[in-house]
């Protein structure tokens, strides 16, 4: 019989995403948190798991896990959304809100996968290109999705990979000066002070995500949160399948966002870890003068541009180091202290 299907053309050229495979003995690559649950927390989900009723379908709205984030974070449960990872959230808002030939608008470099999302519904994606430090010309960016009439904009900030941010008051006048819908995706903010969290129901156009993979040490159990006005939030909730966060990882969620002392805690950890990583960088750069350029940080990762960044990657995977590879840049998550003096170490050694 003849196979009616073919691969089209938005979808024959791709390969299933794939992280860096290996045994490395330290993995700065993925910006995850370096700590692990501490033991009483640990110990509280635990407790959860065992009174799973396993043959249930999840709850479908997650409200508990939803209710713990908009506590934690002082805002509104009815305008929280849970997501299997804020990735999939990231997909649900593309598909709700675009139509095919709608024209997008993304930031380069940016975190990758809205280039991805935006390519499988077919709309047009307009990418507009950072300054060579890797800052935003807000009024450029402004004009671009005016002039091409964008449904939608969406970037990170603070951005994945550059480490740069935007300032409260840059991503409200792009807010308020364009009709497209902004999905600001805050998924490093715990590690800033510039989140417009609060101010989510105060607009008509903006969609905010955050993710429990970074400062929350969640990043196996998959889950992200999307906050935004109510018209919003119920396009959301219609358009992602019903049970998309398995009922673990929602008691999971809901057991660390009810323990606000110790995320303040792990997120101070991590942003001192990341300072202390800077300096040591600027240290070697003192020693190695103008060998690379380290770009000012304010999130859990450091990003460094070097002419030979190929060559150093490969080196630091030969001393059992991964970091991320882009192009004439690397990206490394600040780790462990041990971590991070490794890595200097090694990198001292490289260059
Ligand atoms: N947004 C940004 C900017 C990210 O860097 C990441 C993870 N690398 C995500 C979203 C996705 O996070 P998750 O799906 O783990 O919530």
């Amino acid at each position: 019989m003849k196979i009616l299907y073919q691969l089209n053309s938005k979808i024959k050229d791709l390969k299933p995403y794939e992280p860096l495979k290996g045994d490395f003995r330290i993995r700065l690559d993925a910006n995850e948190s370096f700590l692990s649950l501490p033991t009483n927390v640990m110990t509280e989900i635990l407790d959860t798991l065992v009174q799973t009723d396993f043959n249930r379908y999840p709850d479908s709205l997650a409200l508990n896990s939803c209710r713990a984030f908009a506590a934690y974070y002082g805002v509104n449960p009815e305008l929280v959304t849970a997501g299997n990872g804020s990735d999939e959230l990231i997909s649900v808002l593309i598909s709700t809100f675009l139509m095919k030939g709608d024209t997008v608008v993304t930031l380069s470099p940016d975190f990758t996968m809205y280039r991805f999302y935006s390519s499988l519904v077919e709309v047009r994606c307009i990418e507009v290109v950072k300054k060579s430090n890797f800052t935003v010309d807000v009024d450029e960016l402004i004009t671009v999705v005016n002039q091409t009439s964008a449904k939608m904009i969406l970037f990170s900030n603070p951005c994945n990979p550059t480490s740069l941010g935007l300032t409260r008051e840059e991503v409200r006048k792009i807010i308020n000066s364009v009709s497209a819908l902004v999905v600001l995706d805050e998924a490093y903010m715990d590690f800033w002070d510039q989140s417009l969290l609060q101010e989510a129901d105060q607009y008509d156009n903006l969609v905010i995500l955050r993710t429990c993979s970074k400062a929350i040490g969640l990043a196996a159990l998959r889950i992200g949160f999307a906050v935004a006005n109510e018209t919003i939030t119920s396009a959301i909730r219609a358009v992602k399948s019903p049970y998309n966060v398995n009922t673990l990882t929602q008691s999971a969620a809901s057991v660390i966002l009810s323990n606000s002392e110790i995320l303040k805690e792990a997120s101070n950890q991590i942003v001192c870890s990341r300072i202390l990583l800077s300096q040591q960088l600027e240290n070697l750069l003192k020693r190695k003068p103008n060998r690379f350029v380290l770009f000012p940080s304010c999130t859990n990762f450091v990003f460094l541009r070097l002419n030979d960044a190929k060559s150093v990657y490969e080196q630091l995977l030969l001393k059992g180091i991964a970091v991320r590879f882009m192009g004439d840049c690397l990206r490394i998550t600040a780790g462990a202290p041990q971590e991070n003096t490794e890595l200097i170490t090694a990198l001292e050694q490289i260059l």
